[in-house]
């Protein structure tokens, strides 16, 4: 009998774990000494000794609870050896005195504890004591106060006990109710509840909604079921309500054909807290509140698969700098901002609409598809924010997945939303991001070349090509630009477009930077050691390098050790960087110009600085891509693009600084370019870039062409 409900817990409870997965966190469920489990051991050991001594001492301190027994078994699994442990605890509590809980844990090779299995039973001794009460009914027929009071030393211990026996008609006023069933209710006895009753009967015990349920099983013991067990709830004195379960049986008197029940009446509330206070807790974010990524899942899946002719839309936002948040104002402050938007989610009037925190000040929300109703989320969730007293702006960024592949996981719905969020944020200009297909790809793509980067590079599947730079007066190269190239087993050629970005990001680009570095000066040493002109070779600098404490030593170190002149190395950085951090891109590379490497602008036009600061900037050459220029060949006169090129030219020369045209593909644009004194170019139309030996044999095959000019002046273009 009381096995069955012991399944029942034990089915819910596990329904609820497996269902919500880890045991993390559940060791706060200890507060109170209930149920105990979610420890994790830092030290993993093989072997059923350490296992269980493992366990003896952690479960040690777990207050009020006493292990009664540990016992476990070495198993082989496919994840390697597991120790598969029973503990039988009791608590310290009264109350849970009368329940063994078993677990079965799994000691994994995480070094977790899984819980396989959880069982709650009647504590033994209690099961001796309803077993005798029964048993005494059973063979006398019949019950008389003796008894009762015998049975009731035996449960005396007991405090939330009850021992009744009654009639089982309705209505029936009450034969035996022990006296603990009184002060388990709040009464100080049995004529206390009694007076406050016009008819007092064993119904008004039981709260309404339940009695049809209490009745239904009183049914079947008239039916002549073995025994009864329900739970119910009954109301206390002071109006609040008790879970109790109720296990009894049915008595006939032999003489009298008279049918009683033998009951114990028991209360479970802190039982059933202790489930709801569990269930809470795994669905739950602790700080705010809100449905975890799980739980929200959960709830929304339920609601999408109930309104299937609705459309919904998945809307992931985050706080901009958040972590900045927390370090000048203190976490605490952090916290307070992340439970004040739970509160505002909270008080959103939004039909149907799903909400939760997935993790740090990641929030996510479901709602149904109608007008205005994303606008209305973000207005008012910005309007919040400005009220929250902070002295910063709290700004925010989003990122949508409307719902169009119903048969995705949530999950997968929710990663398209963060998705959308993170090329939100990426992009910096816009504040809310919708998802679409392409955005899966290209992070698919990150992942797949971030996967490969590293053995890449120990595998040298990245080389260097050098485009040469020409000087068109004298039609003879002048250098070249080290260009990384990958090529790679599997993935095939990557080009440098898609994989520096994603370098730049996960902040590789620095290793790879200084291995094209160092191929770049073995490169000039060699071109030296065969006593060739050794014309310069000029590297790219990403912004993130310079970030990096180290890189003025660096390039000093380099230039040391192939012993090369710092004239050979020029670094090209591109102009946007000097928009990042003016200030500090301005001390390196004054710091590096005076070592004597040459400085180019790279991409100058692109849109950011003004002729104006340059003055200002400690740079050699301005490298000019026409493509930003929206240069249009053909129609040179009417191009925006002449113009502009005309004036940074005539510009430039004033304020001393070499330029270089790159992106040239056609003799008209040479053309314009030599007349406007543009004398440097790099492009399609001289050479793409090429191999290190086929640059070099380019230059032996330029030395030995008779195109050399009187007066050449030295090579390279700083001058
Ligand atoms: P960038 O530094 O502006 O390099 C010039 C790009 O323009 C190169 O593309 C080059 O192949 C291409 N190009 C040269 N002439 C022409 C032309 O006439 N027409 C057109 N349409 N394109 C031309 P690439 O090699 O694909 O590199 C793209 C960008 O990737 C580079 O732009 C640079 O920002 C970056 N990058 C390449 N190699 C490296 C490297 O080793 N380190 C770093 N940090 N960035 C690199
Ligand atoms: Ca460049
Ligand atoms: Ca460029």
């Amino acid at each position: 009998m009381e096995e069955s409900k012991a399944v029942t817990l034990t089915k819910s409870l596990l329904h609820d774990y497996y269902e919500y997965g880890s045991t993390l966190g559940l060791a706060e469920l200890m507060e109170e000494g209930t149920v105990a489990f979610g420890v994790h051991s830092e030290d993993f050991a093989v072997g059923k000794e350490k296992a269980i001594a493992l366990l003896e001492e952690e479960w040690k301190g777990i207050e009020p609870c006493r292990i009664v027994k540990i016992n476990g078994t070495e198993r082989q699994t496919k994840n390697g050896p597991t120790v598969h442990a029973h503990v039988i605890f009791h608590t310290n509590n009264r109350m849970f005195n009368m329940h063994s809980v078993i677990f079965m844990f799994d000691i994994t090779e995480s070094k977790r504890l899984l819980i396989r299995g959880i069982h709650i039973s009647r504590d033994a001794r209690h099961e001796k004591t309803y077993q005798r009460v029964s048993s005494d009914l059973l063979n006398r027929g019949e019950s008389n106060t003796e008894s009762q009071q015998s049975v009731m030393g035996l449960v005396a211990n007991y405090v939330n006990f009850s021992y009744v026996t009654y009639y089982l008609e309705d209505n029936e006023p009450f034969s035996y109710y022990g006296e603990d069933l009184w002060k388990m209710l709040g009464y100080a006895s049995r004529t206390a509840f009694e007076s406050r009753m016009v008819r007092p009967c064993r119904q008004q015990l039981i709260y309404e909604p339940d009695r049809e349920l209490v009745n239904e099983e009183m049914r079947g013991q008239l039916m002549g079921k073995d025994n009864c067990q329900v739970e119910y709830r009954i109301r206390r004195r002071d109006g609040s309500l008790i879970w109790v379960m109720e296990c009894g049986r049915a008595v006939r008197n032999p003489k009298t054909g008279v049918k009683t029940i033998s009951s114990i009446i028991t209360n479970i509330s802190p039982l059933k807290q202790t489930h709801e206070r569990f269930l809470f807790a795994l669905r739950h974010d602790k700080l705010t509140g809100l449905y975890n990524k799980q739980a929200f899942c959960r709830r929304t899946e339920e609601i999408l698969m109930r309104h299937q002719d609705e459309e919904f839309e998945i809307l992931a936002f985050d706080i901009d700098r958040f972590k900045v948040i927390n370090d000048l104002f203190g976490e605490a402050t952090g916290d307070r901002l992340l439970r004040y938007i739970a509160d505002f989610l909270r008080h959103v009037e939004l039909p149907l609409m799903t909400y939760g925190r997935l993790h740090s000040d990641h929030f996510i929300v479901c709602y149904p598809v109608q007008k205005n109703a994303r606008d209305h989320l973000i207005t008012s969730l910005k309007t919040l924010a400005a009220s929250f007293a902070l002295d910063y702006r709290v700004e925010f960024s989003f990122g949508v997945y409307r719902v169009s592949d119903r048969t995705l996981s949530m999950n997968a719905m929710c990663d398209r939303a963060l998705i959308a969020l993170s090329q939100a944020k990426e992009n910096g200009l816009i504040e809310c991001g919708v998802y679409i297909e392409d955005m899966r790809s290209s992070m698919v793509n990150e992942q797949v070349i971030t996967n490969h980067m590293r053995d890449s590079l120990a595998h040298q599947d990245f080389v260097i090509y050098l485009q040469p730079k020409y000087d068109i007066e004298k039609n003879r190269i002048v250098g070249a630009e080290s260009l990384v190239r990958w090529s790679h087993p599997k993935l095939g050629f990557v080009s440098p477009g898609k994989f520096i970005p994603v370098f730049e990001h996960n902040g590789f680009i620095y290793q790879l930077d200084k291995y094209v570095w160092e191929k770049s000066c073995e490169f000039l040493r060699r071109s030296l050691d065969l006593d060739k002109p050794a014309l310069p070779i000029s590297v790219n600098v990403s912004r993130i390098d310079l970030y990096s404490p180290d890189i003025v030593k660096d390039f000093v170190d380099l230039v040391r050790k192939y012993n090369l002149p710092p004239r050979l190395l020029e670094l090209e950085l591109t102009e946007s960087a000097y928009v990042d951090n003016p200030q500090h891109i301005i001390d390196i590379t004054k710091q590096l110009q005076q070592y004597g490497f040459p400085i180019l602008m790279d991409d100058f036009g692109s849109g950011y600085s003004s002729l104006n600061m340059l003055k200002d900037l400690p740079v050699d050459v301005l490298k000019i891509d026409l493509k930003f220029l929206d240069y249009v060949d053909g129609s040179p006169e009417a191009t925006r693009g002449n113009s502009i090129l005309r004036s940074i030219v005539r510009m430039a020369q004033w304020l001393d600084l070499k330029v270089i045209a790159e992106g040239v593909e056609t003799s008209r644009q040479v053309d314009f370019l030599r007349s406007i004194g543009c004398r440097y170019v790099q492009g399609y139309y001289y050479s793409k870039p090429v191999p290190v030996e086929t640059y070099e044999r380019m230059c032996r095959e330029e030395q030995k062409a008779p195109k050399r000019q009187q007066g050449a002046s030295e090579p390279g273009i700083r001058g």
